[in-house]
């Protein structure tokens, strides 16, 4: 009895080389030989952030509990992520803070707030979602925040390369929990040092 085998899961490396193909491509011709490899190793690596758990991320170092309970703000932080309608990049900055718990007055190393980004930036995304999940994880984390406040300010290739073509269009997205919804001054104060 001849063992079957089920029809095995198409590799990122497979899929692409047929998309080649089915364009209209030589898969085969010398200067795509390597393509099929370099693009699966590149989704591999663009999209880690499915195999990244934002909370430990944050948990990752006991750096808090320094008693400050002041605004904490990093702004700027580059990202590139992926829309999940075309799989096409945008990419821009994050401007990230949060006010510490002022009964627990836990902080986390400001790196630590770039890296957030990262591991949902690192997914298929629409930036209103991306926006949301920085906050929420922030939130939802061991600092029990007062507040936490991201704006996500991003171009994106599948505005300005098809559709209605338009390069340069910036899309701004904001969430804000807590305090910064919740208090004028918080939240013109976040407003303030993201745009000075
Ligand atoms: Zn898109």
């Amino acid at each position: 009895m001849p063992i079957v085998v089920p029809r095995a899961v198409l590799s990122i490396e497979e899929a692409t080389y047929n998309i080649l193909r089915l364009v209209g491509e030589d898969p085969e011709r010398e200067g795509l030989k390597g393509t099929p490899a370099r693009v699966a190793a590149f989704w591999v690596e663009a999209l880690q952030g499915y195999h990244q758990d934002p909370q430990a991320v944050l948990n990752s170092f006991a750096d808090g509990a320094e008693g400050y309970d002041e605004m904490v703000v990093l702004k700027d932080i580059p990202f590139a992520s992926f829309c999940e309608h075309h799989m096409l990049p945008f990419s821009g900055v994050a401007h990230v803070g949060y006010v510490p718990n002022p009964d627990n007055k836990r902080i986390v190393g400001i790196s630590k707030l770039a890296r957030l980004v990262d591991v949902f930036a690192k997914r298929l995304q629409v930036q209103e979602r991306l926006t949301y999940q920085v906050t929420d994880a922030l939130m939802q984390s061991h600092l029990d925040p007062a507040g936490a406040a991201c704006v996500v300010e991003a171009g994106h290739t599948c505005l300005a390369c098809r559709g209605v073509k338009k390069p340069g269009a910036v899309m701004v997205t904001s969430s804000l929990c807590g305090v910064f919804l919740s208090r004028g001054e918080a939240r013109a104060e976040f407003l303030a040092l993201v745009r000075g």
